[in-house]
């Protein structure tokens, strides 16, 4: 019975939620759209072209459902629907399970490059893995920051955030030496660089930037220079118990561009600009609102869902657009976490590990009434998008990373596809987006 369900999800992710196209390219060599699949939030690639790629031996084994590989001297064993990986024999874990889809392996393509030491960047839609190492060369300092040189291009993932420290990994980079700067002025605490070789076989480089409360940092990446920029923080006033705390997550970013219309427009771009637009509509309206992020960056899912936890916020909306083959479907969708205590106790493991029994109880408790809250929202959240003259498509359960691992209330709204090309050409003009930004905007204010 279980498997029948799991199945029956796994079918329904693969014909509802297309949710990022992209072109997949292993170490230059562009691979077949079969070869690579997205299920929600997470692109994954076909095992053996991968391995297949980049040179290194394995072993499947069709009784256990296992695959053996060999990468430099290492053997990784990957299990089907495990998200225990055993390294030279020892327990290691990714966020992201393999999965057997069409009887094929799959492996979630940037843990498994995060963990073989590969390179990935992405430009114009288009994720590249290379094999080869790109060495950081040196730093200049820039008026307002630093700016990091590499050797070849590379790409940065958010691995953790807070309101004064950032973690940057840089897959497939590594540094000849350490470096440590601070900056009075820029109200910069640190900037450390340093490889690391947690979790992974390779090392990577890893930077730590902490800014004074006052500032924070804004990162960006062209080809292989890293920009380290701090700007003022807009400290909000704190009024205890009067403002409503909402956290918006534009979907996707940096390397992972979400789904792409006909006419090439991101939707990391277009869900960036519409939540910064429904943070400022929010914010006249008295709510104290923040962004998970706010450049064209990879932040991991968890950190995102962290992120609003320690912000203690009252309300998380992930912001996302869909896409799909009929490129006739339009329309929004909203989504709510499916309860079920044993899958969201599984979330509760992966997020803080082994908790007292009185813990897990009383968070369990807690996703139980804000789940319950959810599905109210979210139906509210239709009601008054409807009214404003939406079309709707409904308001279902999706078990989306985000929106599990939150504590507090928690919708994912599918904005629209944009795989209609009416839409995705509308999304262009401003008046359309901050039109959907009111109205989604005025959809959460209804909810206080
Ligand atoms: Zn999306």
């Amino acid at each position: 019975m279980k498997n029948t369900k799991l199945i029956a999800l796994i079918l329904l992710l693969c014909l509802c939620t297309f949710s990022f196209s992209v072109e997949v390219y292993l170490l230059e060599n562009k691979t077949p759209p079969e070869k690579y699949k997205t299920l929600g939030d997470i692109l994954y690639v076909h095992a053996v072209t991968l391995l297949d790629a980049i040179g290194a031996r394995y072993e499947w084994n069709n009784a256990s459902k296992t695959l053996v590989v060999n990468w430099n001297q290492n053997s990784i064993l990957f299990s089907n629907n495990s998200q225990t990986v055993l390294i030279n024999n020892s327990p290691a874990y990714i966020s992201n399970e393999p999965l057997i889809l069409d009887n094929r392996f799959f492996l979630p393509l940037l843990e498994t490059c995060k963990l073989f030491g590969l390179r990935v960047v992405t430009k114009e839609g288009q994720v590249h893995v290379f094999s080869e190492i790109s060495y950081l060369l040196y730093y200049f300092s820039i008026p307002d920051g630093y700016a990091f040189n590499f050797q070849l291009p590379v790409n940065f993932v958010i691995s953790e955030q807070s309101e004064e420290r950032l973690l940057l990994d840089v897959y497939g980079s590594m540094t000849n030496r350490d470096w440590f700067l601070t900056n009075a002025r820029l109200g910069i605490d640190r900037i450390q660089v340093a490889n690391s070789t947690q979790d992974t076989l390779k090392a990577f480089i890893r930077f730590e930037i902490v800014t004074k409360p006052d500032r924070q940092a804004v990162v960006t990446q062209e080809n292989g220079t890293l920009w380290i920029r701090t700007q003022n923080r807009v400290i909000p006033e704190i009024v205890v118990n009067t403002k409503n705390k909402i956290v918006i997550d534009p979907g996707h970013g940096g390397i992972d561009p979400g789904a792409i219309g006909n006419r090439g427009t991101y939707e990391k771009n277009v869900v960036l600009s519409l939540s910064k637009a429904v943070k400022s509509y929010l914010e006249k309206n008295d709510f104290i609102v923040y962004l998970t992020r706010e450049n064209d960056v990879f932040v991991d899912l968890k950190q995102r869902a962290i992120f609003a936890n320690n912000k203690g916020a009252d309300l998380f909306v992930s912001l996302h657009l869909n896409s799909f083959e009929d490129i006739s479907v339009q329309g929004v969708e909203v989504y709510y976490y499916p309860w079920s205590e044993e899958s969201y106790k599984i979330r509760l493991n992966r997020l803080y590990g082994a908790l007292s029994e009185e813990t897990v109880k009383a968070k369990v408790q807690r996703k139980l009434l804000s789940t319950n809250q959810s599905k109210k929202y979210a139906e509210n959240i239709r009601d008054t998008l409807q009214k404003s003259g939406l079309s709707i498509r409904k308001v279902i359960p999706g078990d989306f990373a985000v929106i599990a691992y939150t504590e507090m209330p928690a919708v994912l709204i599918e904005c629209g596809y944009i795989s209609n090309s009416n839409f995705e050409r509308d999304l262009q003009k401003p008046e359309v987006l901050n039109l959907l930004a009111e109205n989604i905007a005025k959809s959460i204010q209804n909810l206080f």
